[in-house]
């Protein structure tokens, strides 16, 4: 919940240009009331990208991103509500309303101030005999005191209150630490309880030069090994990658990505300060978002067991989306980058990276792998898989080399792959375009959406599309709601998520708020439901009496449900709904 006042916001989206703001991502033509453009958000060769200026509205046919101008920048720019209305503030030469910067960010600044002062706890800890352990454990990883000091590691003692006890005599409040994850309450009452013990700290920085978590690994047996910040008022696993603040410093264009703390210190310990990690999590598009803003290439140099593999397969998947170049190591002799350096050396490892693999060559690799290739079998199979793989590839020259290298590999002629893959990709062109058809055909109906797998929608479809038509309708014409909220209630929805949107709609219009107000209230997914219901609709112009045959057909469900409940009622449930039904009329 934001607390900026939607008369503010009003304000900001009154000041800024949807058009002008979107062109400095997207390259905009004019299409009628519409413009149109590469998406920025998915890949693609042909605009789906839609932006409708007199709502005020963008929507993206081809991957269902969708919503108003904060929204946009949130998604372009990777921010919160907030941050996003700043920024926008900013380019249109508003200033936030003051009172309110203050409490959103006091309260921020002093998490992070917090922060930083366990940051200097744990690493003065480091320092000391209660640190010993620690530092002994970071020792045996081979690292020395400038690496110490550059990523601040600390060590978190034993007790339970140690740094809690710091903190509270800096003049923390327990609520401050329990906010910032450095503590936890304890069961009884108004007590709480270091989150971190006996554990060596990783601080986790953000580009801005914050500390905005911890991650911490243990020493001793049981309880998870790596432990790390939960996400909090300044934090976001998702939005994070590990030393990304010291390695978009370095001269290079691209990022090594690495699995966890202790590879990527040894990598910029050995001279590799292009090396980040994830946070303990899973790669988000977030993320990989995060890295296409300062590298136009990734080498990825996951752990060489089955794990590491099936990651790689995935981030390769996530790049494939952001035109980020994508090489992968290949690892032989050690399982990671941490011990490969220690095995082999700073120099192999920077052959190894000279080296790397592309995307592709990699995806060959796993095919081949599958394959006995000594068998006639086994060669049709995996050629059957290297067609499909190479029709995928856009660029006809880099498929030339592959084919040529791989059809000398497995010992046929290069021309018969090469004609293969021609037939494939024809096939795949056809496929993609009856896809298309059947895609536009969806859109142009309402719902488009909501088409894919909701059960309830399929069930109830003629009242889920007057549900979506309405919508669709307060979206383009939001004048019209308080007429439509008059007439009809959200209850009387049939389908869940249109009556949980249609409340909220109706809440905004209660409180007297402006429909300017929906994208700080409802969820980033809900937004692009809602302009994707209004994009469906945008080329037919409101009719006058449109929302009354809307509503009308939504009413008629209630009359056919009774009917249908009615059959097969009870005599306890028929006495309830006679005297309910006589309350109503
Ligand atoms: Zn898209």
């Amino acid at each position: 919940m934001s607390l900026i006042p939607d008369s503010f916001i009003a304000e900001l989206k009154y000041a800024s240009d949807i058009e002008q703001v979107v062109s400095a991502y997207v390259r905009l033509t004019r299409r009628g009331r519409t413009l149109v453009g590469l998406c920025p958000f998915h890949n693609e060769k042909t605009p789906s990208f839609t932006v409708y200026p007199e709502e005020g509205h963008f929507y993206c046919f081809g991957c269902g991103a969708g919503g108003d101008i904060i929204t946009f920048i949130r998604r372009a720019e990777n921010l919160d509500y907030v941050e996003a209305v700043r920024l926008l503030a900013e380019r249109a030469g508003l200033n936030l309303p003051e009172d309110e910067r203050d409490e959103a960010g006091r309260w921020k600044m002093r998490l992070l101030e917090c922060n930083r002062a366990a940051a200097h706890f744990f690493h003065d800890t480091l320092a000391s005999p209660a640190g010993a352990r620690g530092l002994r454990y970071l020792r045996s990883r081979a690292l020395g005191d400038g690496t110490i000091r550059r990523f601040g590691l600390g060590y978190a003692p034993a007790g339970w209150d140690a740094l809690t006890g710091f903190l509270r005599t800096k003049g923390y409040s327990r609520e401050e630490l329990i906010e910032a994850r450095l503590a936890s309450s304890g069961r009884k009452g108004d007590g709480c309880f270091d989150l971190f013990r006996d554990r060596v700290m990783f601080p986790i920085i953000d580009v801005r030069g914050n500390v905005v978590g911890f991650g911490g690994r243990a020493l001793e047996d049981g309880g998870p090994k790596y432990l790390n910040s939960p996400d909090t008022a300044v934090f976001k696993k998702s939005r994070n990658l590990f030393a990304l603040e010291k390695a978009k410093g370095s001269k290079s264009s691209s990022l090594i990505l690495a699995e966890g703390y202790m590879d990527v210190i040894a990598l910029h310990q050995a001279g590799f300060t292009n090396a980040v990690a994830t946070l303990g999590t899973a790669l988000t598009s977030e993320q990989t978002s995060l890295i296409a803003k300062y590298a136009e290439e990734v080498i990825l140099s996951y752990d060489s067991d089955g794990a590491g593999q099936k990651a790689t397969r995935r981030a390769i998947g996530l790049f494939a989306q952001t035109g980020v170049r994508v090489r992968v190591l290949h690892m032989e002799g050690a399982k990671d980058p941490d011990e490969y350096i220690k095995r082999f050396g700073a120099t192999r490892f920077k052959m190894l990276l000279e080296g790397s693999r592309g995307a592709v060559e990699f995806e060959i690799e796993r095919l081949r792998s599958g394959f006995d290739l000594e068998t006639a079998e086994g060669k049709v199979g995996f050629l059957g898989e290297f067609v499909r793989l190479m029709a995928g590839i856009p660029n006809a020259i880099e498929r030339d080399v592959y084919i040529r290298r791989t059809a000398g590999e497995v010992g046929v002629s290069p021309e018969a792959v090469e004609e293969r893959v021609r037939l494939e990709r024809k096939r795949q062109r056809s496929g993609e375009e009856r896809r298309q058809q059947r895609d536009l055909k969806m859109y142009a109906g309402a719902g488009a959406v909501a088409a894919k797998a909701d059960p309830e929608r399929e069930r109830n479809l003629r009242f889920a599309v007057a549900e979506e038509r309405l919508l669709s309708l307060i979206m383009r014409r939001p004048e019209e709601l308080a007429y439509i909220a008059a007439r009809i209630r959200p209850e009387q929805f049939v389908t869940s998520r249109n009556r949980r949107l249609y409340s909220a709609l109706c809440t905004l219009l209660e409180a007297g708020r402006p429909i300017e107000a929906l994208s700080s209230v409802v969820e980033m997914e809900d937004m692009a439901y809602l302009t994707g219901l209004a994009a469906a609709n945008a080329a037919v112009r409101p009719q006058s009496g449109e929302a009354d045959d809307y509503i009308r057909t939504i009413l008629s469900h209630e009359k056919e449900k009774t009917r249908e409940e009615l059959v097969g009622m009870n005599d306890a449930d028929w006495a309830q709904w006679l005297t309910s039904a006589r309350r109503k009329s």
